[in-house]
Formats: C-alpha cells, structure tokens, sequence
C-alpha cells in the first residue's frame, strides 16, 4: 500500500485596522521608518492596559461568517508564554481554549477555527563585517511597528491529501480576505503567511508531522508540500525514522530545510488573559450572527457563479476575481447596459483580451484610469450598433487607454464610423463615377483595376468611414445601370 499525505494549513493575515489590537498606535505596514508606530502598551511598558479593537473582532468574524463557521458566544484572550527579542511582553496575546469561529469550509476544506491574536516586532540581524574588530561584530535590531498589529490566524482540519488543493485553498483564502477588506493578505509583504503541517501514513493514523514555514507564494506553498511528502515517503521506504520539526523552504535550492525541533503546546503555558474582560459577543448587537451576515458583500464563489451564469469564459472569471479594477469596469459597464446579455459579452472579451493587452505592452502609453465605465460601455454600444468595426475599435480602445475621452468623438476624428446609411453611400458613388467617367469606361471596358481605383475614390469621398465591400457592390451596381 502506498504512503497516504494528510496536509493541514495554518493561516495568519494581518488585518487592515487603523490601530493595533490592543493599544491605539497606527497599524500601518507601510511605515518605513522604524518604531514610528509605538506606545508604552505595544512597547510593553509595565502598569499598561491593553484593549481590544473592535475592528479587528468584527473582521474575524465576517470571515467566519463567510466561510459558514459557527460565531462565538462567549470568547476570551489567552496569553501564550514564550521569550524572544521580538515580543516584548514575554508573552503573545492570543486565543487558546475560545477562538471567535469553530468549524466552516472553503474550496471544500474544513476549516477548524479562526481566532485573534497579535503580531510580533520585526528583527533584523547584521553578521560581523569580515576583517572587523570585535566593536564591529554583529547587531540585532528591533522595529516594534508591527507589534500589537492584528493578526488572524485561520486552521483547517487534516484533510488535504495533494499540494494543488492546499494552493487552491490558499488562493481562496486570499480572494476572500480581499473580498471582505480584511487584509491586503500580500504573501510577498507578509501580510499573509502561510504554514503546512504535513505527514505520510501507510494507514488511517497520522504520520509524524512536519511543519513547513517561510512559503511566501502559493507556488512555494505547493511546491514544499510535494517536496516533504516525497521526501517523507523516501524516508519511510528506507527505514529512516522522521522527527517532529519545524522545517523551512529554501526557494533557490527548491527544497525544505530543518529549523528547530517542535515544541509542543504545552511548553507555551497557556493562560487567561487576566487584563481583558471576558468577551460576551452575543451581547453586542452588530456581532450578531445575522448582523455579521448582513454585513457580507457578495461572495466569492457566489460571484463566480453568477459570472458563469452569464456565459463568462473561466479565465475571465477569475481574472475579474483577482483584479478589483477589471471586475468593477465589468460591472459597471453591466449595469449601464442594463445587463444585456450581447453588450456584457462583449465587455467581458474587450477586457479580458484588449484592456489586459494594453496593460501588458510597454509600448501602448497611457493609464488605466483613462479607461472610463461610462465610455467603455459607449465604445461597446458602438460595436453592438455596428458604428465601428472591431478593428476600429482596437484603435478607439487604445486612444481611450491614452487620454480618455469620447468613443464617438475619437471615432469620427479617426474615421472609424462606419456609415451604412445607403442613401449617403450612393451619393459618394454618383459622385466618384461623375467625376471618373474615362475611369468608369475603362471598367466598363474589362479592366478591373479601375473598379479598385474608384473604390479609393469612393472611400476618400466617405473620409475613410464607408464600407469597402459595400462601396464596391454599389459602385458596379451603379456603373452597370
Ligand atoms: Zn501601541
């Protein structure tokens, strides 16, 4: 029998707050100067009060609420007892015994808990410079930014059997963190850290479990747990015994490491939290179960589902998913259209393929913000009406991308208006063939050349805006009377 993986994720994700968790400093990632963002309650000054950020609480809980998982009633803080430089405390303020939300599921993976708790400070460590004397040797540095920031930590139960689903699941997460404005859940900035706890077994037990950190892509994510449940199963089929450790994934090598050994969970100490008052979340009318829920804009998957209803292509869908600019020019074009099925197809195709062409080239100037709903949605009514060819209207869409502007206005600047009024048709070919009659002969004569020479004529006489195909049928309708 073969080795079976069982994969379990856990997830923190800083939570976009205004202050910190538990003290008013600034939460704000994107503070460059450090300790910039601090006060005595982050700095852990002793005779300090924390207090909890209301913020904070509710987006765990909206999240909870997405996912299906159960609210709490009652809830508390727990202090988790550990020593480093970064968590001046000497302890983490986190939630041990009551977490905000049990149970739920994403992308078809059982979630076990979502709690609150907080981040740590950032080290820095400089090496001795080589040649250096023992004055120049090597400095830790501490930014206390980032201490005190909210940080969700979402667990899913040991259910996941291959790396691709530990990525889609991921990828959801992260697609619903952004959806509900919880988290900027950035891997590279991390903002959203991932961790995979993984084992192989031969039966229904769990193998010796390996925990994976620093995976800082959904790539990464995927790749280290194909990597450890091969390297697992090598072990096994050898006879090495595997050891309970915490292992890092080095992404130039493309192959975990060992860090430290894993403390269990006893060894953090675990306690109430005795400065915070135990939290009573079914007395507070806005964290309500139908409160939160009411809260909620529209879902992921519900989303996905009505952009399929709508004949979307699959890569559309999740590009419109993944890109807040792309979905809400989708949707505002839709809604202007009154949701007419021909004007939304066309949007969904001129986005995914034009307006994402033109991002994508370098040598198309101009800025997305030229793009405006109201003259895409125009552009689009144009191509539905026929007034500009599609070939046109790559051009109209890459003056839009440029400078803004009017589609109308840009199309008959550049000629694109197709006429079809055959009345203004047949008067531009009366009057070529008026003012070319040796040349209307020559084709009477049998020289098709000519035919073409008038049909340029007859094309200037429409300043670029006629149908040649169509020109050409009146003018030998013309000529043949
Ligand atoms: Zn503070």
């Amino acid at each position: 029998m073969a080795y079976r993986p069982t994969i379990g994720l856990e997830v923190h994700a800083e939570l976009t707050t205004r202050t910190k968790m538990f003290c008013d400093s600034p939460n704000n990632p994107d503070e460059a100067r450090p300790n910039a963002n601090v006060c005595p309650v982050c700095l852990a000054h002793p005779g300090t009060l924390p207090t909890v950020n209301k913020q904070a609480v509710a987006h765990v809980l909206r999240v909870g609420s997405a996912v299906g998982g159960t609210l709490a009633d009652y809830s508390e803080f727990d202090r988790k007892s550990y020593f480093y430089p970064d968590i001046p405390k000497g302890y983490q303020i986190s939630q041990y015994a009551y977490p905000l939300v049990a149970g739920g599921t994403l992308a078809g993976v059982a979630i076990t808990r979502v709690h609150l708790e907080e981040d740590t400070a950032r080290s820095s460590h400089r090496s001795p410079r080589r040649g250096a004397s023992h004055d120049e040797g090597a400095v830790s540095l501490v930014d206390f930014n980032r201490a005190g920031v909210p940080l969700m930590e979402l667990v899913t139960d040991p259910v996941i059997h291959d790396a691709e689903t530990a990525g889609k699941f991921a990828r959801e997460l992260q697609l619903l963190l952004r959806t509900l404005g919880a988290s900027h859940a950035n891997l590279e900035k991390g903002e959203m850290r991932i961790e995979a706890n993984i084992s192989v077994s031969k039966d229904d037990t769990f193998g010796t479990k390996v925990e994976v950190k620093n995976l800082n892509s959904f790539r990464s994510v995927e790749r280290a747990i194909a990597y450890e449940i091969d390297r697992q199963t090598k072990a096994l089929e050898e006879g090495v015994a595997l050891v309970q450790e915490t292992r890092g994934w080095d992404e130039g090598k493309q192959q975990t490491f060992q860090k430290r050994f894993k403390e269990g969970s006893a060894d953090y100490r675990y306690f109430p939290e005795p400065d915070i008052p135990k939290m009573k979340l079914s007395e507070v009318p806005e964290f309500s179960a139908d409160a939160i829920a009411a809260t909620l804009p529209e879902l992921p998957w519900d989303r996905r589902a009505r952009y399929a209803a709508l004949g979307l292509k699959a890569d559309a869908v999740e590009m419109f998913l993944n890109d807040g600019f792309m979905a809400s020019l989708f949707e505002e074009v839709a809604e202007g259209a009154g949701n007419d099925a021909e004007i939304m197809r066309l949007a969904a195709n001129y986005i995914a393929s034009d307006i994402v062409g033109l991002l994508a080239d370098n040598a198309a100037a101009g800025n997305r913000e030229n793009l405006k709903a109201a003259s895409f949605l125009a552009l689009m009514q144009m191509i539905k009406e026929g007034t500009v060819s599609s070939r046109g209207a790559k051009d109209v869409l890459r003056e839009l991308y440029a400078s803004g502007g009017d589609p109308a206005s840009i199309a008959k600047a550049k000629g694109l208006v197709q006429v079809h009024d055959e009345e203004a048709l047949a008067k531009a070919v009366r009057d070529v063939i008026g003012a070319n009659q040796a040349v209307a002969d020559e084709y009477r004569a049998g020289k098709e050349a000519s035919l073409q020479f008038l049909v340029g004529q007859a094309m200037k006489a429409m300043k670029g805006a006629g149908n040649p195909g169509k020109l050409k049928e009146l003018l030998i309708r013309e000529i043949s009377k």
